[in-house]
């Protein structure tokens, strides 16, 4: 029996029709990762880090898998490419069709050249922290050693994030 892993995955999109990107997405993620367990409402925010009109839309998924954080990181790569999203090199914060991180993975650590688990950003990102503790507020985050809910009611992202869409 294949060993279970638990990988915590943030969608983000602001480009297009988000919400069937989203549906589509998660349809991709069960066939080529695995189940998905839990998942939050849809969220919208301004962009964050840089200018553009759309509003940015958010969700977390609690996917089960047997796939290694590498192989998960792998196949997260090939859904955004199969998805539509274009890379410009050194771009920094774009706008995109879809974007995948990988949140947390079991209660791994893992610092390696392309892949840094927990997500180093996450702790300060509100469209990620409002969604994560939806999910998982009791959560602890390996290295922080404090709930997700520690880490949204100490966060300094002032932006406003809203559910535009319920779970289903
Ligand atoms: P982004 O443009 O935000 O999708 O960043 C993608 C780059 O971040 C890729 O080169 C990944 O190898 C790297 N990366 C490092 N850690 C993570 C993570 N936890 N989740 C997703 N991408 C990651």
């Amino acid at each position: 029996m294949a060993q279970k892993n638990f990988a915590v995955l943030l969608l983000g999109a602001n480009l297009g029709d988000k919400i069937k990107m989203f549906a589509d997405v998660e349809t991709h993620i069960t066939d080529h990762i695995g189940n998905c367990i839990k998942k939050s409402a849809i969220y919208s925010s301004e962009a964050w880090g840089f200018e553009s009109n759309d509003l940015f839309y958010n969700q977390v998924l609690i996917v089960e898998t047997e796939y290694s954080a590498h192989d998960t990181l792998l196949r997260c790569q090939a859904i955004e490419n199969k998805c539509g999203r274009v890379r410009h090199e050194n771009a920094g914060y774009e706008s995109r069709t879809i974007d995948i991180d990988i949140l947390y993975f079991n209660n791994d650590i893992i610092d390696a050249e392309d892949l840094t688990i927990p997500h180093p950003l996450l702790h300060k990102r509100k469209f990620a922290l409002v969604p994560l503790c939806e999910v998982l507020p009791e959560y602890i985050h390996p290295i922080l050693l404090v709930s997700n809910q520690n880490l949204l009611a100490n966060c300094d992202d002032n932006s406003t994030v809203q559910v535009v869409s319920e779970a289903k």
